[in-house]
């Protein structure tokens, strides 16, 4: 059949309670496509024993390899690090557990023999809570209206990219990476198909409700520099009608004679005005925080080892043993 190499990147923070099933699903879905594949793991400085069960698979299979972070440092950087290591020509990014199911890959090779440079596969909502799932509409919503970029509800991290595309998001050098973005952002052929939300086979999810509200402003910060346009236009308006009622005032002061009571609409007028500044003042700043954080240029995560720099590693189980030597 086909011998185009597929590389499987997969992100792993804290998963060594389901990374054996995914193991053995994710080789059982790739074996009878008959492509040769290589799976590259990426231990996001987890701290249960995920990295030991990446080294055992990495010992037991030579198909396997895993890069390992000093420390978390998000899945965006842990997606990088695969993508950098990854040698094939096809590479599938998938999560860890089993929410992406293994056996798609073969129909998303399929669709890429067919020409397509991006093959992604969106998950619909079944299972999941009746506010999130509103709360993720309304904000795909207002992305949809703010983003340059097309942002999809659903299509997550799980898709296939072509080598040419892989290259394209290596060669963004951004240090804030909202993926969903730079995959839309490089373009190429994209296909995409729906399949049915599977629950987590085990373990937690890391996101939380903060976190999601954080990765949503990142995402829609990140592209765009219209909520500072926004602030302008509000400005402006403020402004004339902030004339307009002066002249009104003035206007009927020389009409009628003087009648300016109104320490309400002053009150309202300041709490109105500071409030928008604020806003403001935040936007900008969010934008200034991340010229700030790009301008340190420091790298997306620190390497603690990989399959070829491997060395015994202290136990964390038996703390103080090399001093008690
Ligand atoms: N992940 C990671 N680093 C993190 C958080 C998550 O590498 O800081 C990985 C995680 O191991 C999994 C994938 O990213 O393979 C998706 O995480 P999770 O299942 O927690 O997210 P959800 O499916 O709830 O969106
Ligand atoms: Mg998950």
């Amino acid at each position: 059949m086909t011998t185009v190499r597929t590389s499987v990147v997969v992100p792993c923070f804290n998963e060594s309670e389901v990374i054996g099933a995914f193991h053995e699903a994710l080789v059982a879905a790739l074996e009878p496509t008959g492509a040769t594949f290589e799976i590259c793991y990426v231990d996001d400085g987890s701290d249960d024993r995920t990295r030991a069960h990446l080294k055992d698979l990495a010992a037991a299979d030579r198909r396997v390899r895993y890069t390992s972070f000093s420390r978390n440092f998000g899945k965006e950087a842990a997606m990088l690090a695969g993508l950098r290591m990854a040698q094939g020509d096809v590479v599938v990014l998938m999560d860890a557990d089993l929410q992406h199911p293994p056996d798609l890959i073969p129909r998303m090779l399929e669709l890429h023999r067919h020409g397509y440079d991006q093959v992604v596969a969106r998950r619909d909502r079944t299972g999941e809570g009746m506010v999130r799932t509103s709360l993720s509409q309304a904000y795909y919503r207002l992305v949809r209206r703010f983003m340059e970029v097309e942002v999809v509800d659903g299509a997550g991290d799980f898709r296939l990219l072509s080598r040419r595309a892989v290259a394209a998001v290596l060669s963004l050098p951004e240090a804030n990476r909202f993926s969903k973005g730079l995959f839309s952002w490089i373009g190429f052929d994209t296909v995409s198909f729906t399949y049915t939300n599977v629950r987590r086979a085990a373990g937690r999810s890391k996101w939380g409700g903060r976190r999601l509200l954080n990765y949503g402003i990142d995402g829609l910060l990140s592209f765009n520099s219209r909520p500072l346009r926004l602030a302008i236009h509000t400005g402006l308006w403020l402004l004339l009608s902030a004339l307009a009622y002066a002249a009104w005032i003035v206007g009927n002061a020389v009409v009628s004679g003087v009648d300016t009571p109104g320490y309400a609409t002053l009150i309202t007028a300041i709490v109105g005005i500071g409030g928008i500044q604020l806003v403001t003042l935040g936007v900008i700043g969010e934008y200034v925080g991340r010229i700030y954080h790009e301008a340190k240029r420091r790298p997306h995560y620190v390497i603690r080892e990989t399959d070829e720099t491997a060395t015994a590693q202290p136990d964390p189980s038996v703390r103080g043993a090399a001093w008690s030597k």
